[in-house]
C-alpha cells in the first residue's frame, strides 16, 4: 500500500513537471510568435505579405481562428515595443511581462490580466505595479493577481480617476499610415470612443453625396469616405491653428520641371518618397497648399519669386469677401475648405489678383482641372462657369448662389 503511493506520488511529480516543462515551451513560442508578429505589422504585412493584417496572416498560414489570431496579435502589442510612424521606436506598456512570457512563465489569461490593470495604471507607477504584479504572479493564478490588480487600481485610480498630481491615463489610440511600394497609402489604427466619434461626425459631413450641376453623385460609400478624409487634411493643413514647422505652415514638397508643370505631363517628385502626376502637381501649385520647387532643365531650382506671388492674406479675405465659399455652381462649401484657382495658372504667367483667382473646394479644383468645365469672370467682377458641352450644349454660364446673403437676413 505504501510503496503503492509512494509509486503514484512520484510518477504523479514526474508527469505534473512534464506538463510543466511542456507549458513552458508553448508558452515562450508563443510569446516569440507574437513579437515576430509585431514586428512583421511594423513593417508592413501588406507590403510583406498582401495580407490586410498581422492577425488575418496568422490565420492564414496557421489556420488559426481569427478571433484566436486576433487575441495573440493583441496581446503582443501590448508586452512588444512599438514604434511611431517616423520608425522611432514606442516602449512597450508591459515589458517586463514581455520578458516573463517570452521565458514561458505566463499563462495568456495572466498577461492578459496584468496588462489590462497597467492599461489603467497612471503611467508614472506603471513599472513598480508591474513588479509587484509580476512577483504575485509567480505563486498565485491569474484570478488572484486580478484581485490585487483591482486593489492597486483603487488605490492608484479611485473612483476611476487619477488623482491630481498623477498624469491621467492617456486614451489608447494608435494610428499607422504606411507608403506601399505602388505609391498607395494604407490607414488603420484605433480610438478611444470619443475620437472616433469626433473623426465619424468629421467624415459624415465631408463625406455627404454631392448633388451640384456636375451631376449625381456615383461614388461608393468606402469612396465618399476616402475623398471626406483628403478634405479633411486639406482643411487640417488650412487651419491657422497648424502648428508651424521651422516658420512656415506645414507643407508638403514637390519638386517638379517648369516644363512639366506648364505641360501637366510627366511627373513631379512628392515629400521625400512619393511620387505625383504633372497634371496633379499642377493643381496643387495653383493655390499655395504645396509648395512647388520648380526646376530647370538641368534640375536646378528656379527662382519663384519672379514667377509667381503667393496668395497674401489680404486678398484671401478679398477672396474670401468676394465668393463666400467654393464657387462652383451648387457647391456649399465654406471658404475655411477652399483654395485659391488661378483661372490662367501662374505657370502660364496669370497673375495673382482678384481678377485671375477663383475660391474653389479641393474637389471641384480638381474637377474644374480635369474635366471640361471652365470658369471665367464675368463683367460684374463675378465668377462664373461654363459646363462641357456634354452637359450643356450651348454652354451657358452658371453661378453658385447657395453663398448669397439673403434680403431678409440683414
Ligand atoms: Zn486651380
Ligand atoms: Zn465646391
Amino acid at each position: 500500500m505504501t510503496s503503492n503511493a509512494a509509486h503514484t506520488s512520484s510518477d504523479a511529480v514526474a508527469f505534473a513537471d512534464r506538463i510543466g516543462e511542456l507549458l513552458t515551451t508553448m508558452r515562450s513560442a508563443e510569446a516569440e510568435l507574437g513579437a515576430l508578429l509585431v514586428d512583421i505589422e511594423q513593417r508592413g504585412v501588406m507590403e510583406l505579405f498582401g495580407y490586410r493584417s498581422a492577425a488575418r496572416l496568422l490565420e492564414h498560414v496557421g489556420d488559426v481562428p481569427k478571433p484566436a489570431a486576433e487575441r495573440l496579435v493583441k496581446r503582443a502589442r501590448l508586452v512588444n515595443p512599438g514604434r511611431n510612424l517616423d520608425g522611432s521606436p514606442i516602449p512597450a506598456l508591459a515589458p517586463a511581462t514581455g520578458a516573463a512570457a517570452l521565458a514561458g512563465r505566463l499563462s495568456n489569461p495572466m498577461i492578459d490580466v496584468i496588462t489590462d490593470v497597467l492599461a489603467q495604471v497612471p503611467p508614472v507607477h506603471c513599472s513598480s505595479a508591474e513588479a509587484n504584479l509580476l512577483t504575485f504572479a509567480e505563486e498565485a493564478g491569474h484570478k488572484q493577481v486580478a484581485a490585487l490588480g483591482a486593489r492597486i487600481l483603487a488605490h492608484l485610480v479611485p473612483d476611476g480617476t487619477a488623482p491630481d498630481d498623477i498624469e491621467p491615463v492617456a486614451p489608447a489610440r494608435e494610428l499607422f499610415l504606411r507608403r506601399k511600394r505602388t505609391g498607395v497609402w494604407e490607414l488603420s489604427g484605433r480610438f478611444d470612443d470619443e475620437t472616433g466619434t469626433r473623426a465619424s461626425a468629421l467624415l459624415d459631413a465631408l463625406a455627404e453625396r454631392r448633388n451640384g450641376d456636375e451631376g449625381p453623385d456615383f461614388r461608393t460609400t468606402p469612396q465618399r469616405y476616402g475623398d471626406a478624409f483628403s478634405d479633411a487634411v486639406d482643411l487640417a493643413l488650412n487651419s491657422p491653428d497648424l502648428p508651424m514647422q521651422a516658420g512656415e505652415r506645414a507643407h508638403v514638397m514637390v519638386a517638379v520641371s517648369l516644363e512639366d508643370l506648364k505641360s501637366g505631363v510627366g511627373k513631379a517628385t512628392l515629400g521625400d518618397t512619393g511620387e505625383m502626376s504633372a497634371a496633379e502637381a499642377r493643381v496643387h501649385a495653383c493655390d499655395a497648399m504645396i509648395i512647388p520647387a520648380v526646376l530647370g532643365a538641368n534640375s536646378e531650382p528656379l527662382n519663384l519669386g519672379r514667377l509667381r506671388r503667393l496668395i497674401s492674406a489680404g486678398l484671401r479675405r478679398a477672396l474670401f469677401l468676394r465668393d463666400r465659399g467654393c464657387a462652383f455652381p451648387g457647391c456649399h462649401r465654406p471658404p475655411r475648405h477652399c483654395q485659391g484657382h488661378h483661372i490662367r495658372h501662374w505657370a502660364d504667367g496669370g497673375p495673382t489678383d482678384l481678377t485671375n483667382l477663383v475660391l474653389m473646394c479641393a474637389h471641384h479644383h480638381r474637377l474644374l482641372h480635369r474635366s471640361g468645365w471652365e470658369v471665367r469672370i464675368a463683367a460684374d467682377g463675378r465668377p462664373e462657369f461654363l459646363p462641357p458641352v456634354f452637359i450643356d450644349r450651348r454652354r451657358l454660364p452658371r453661378r453658385n448662389n447657395l453663398h448669397e446673403t439673403l434680403p431678409f437676413a440683414a
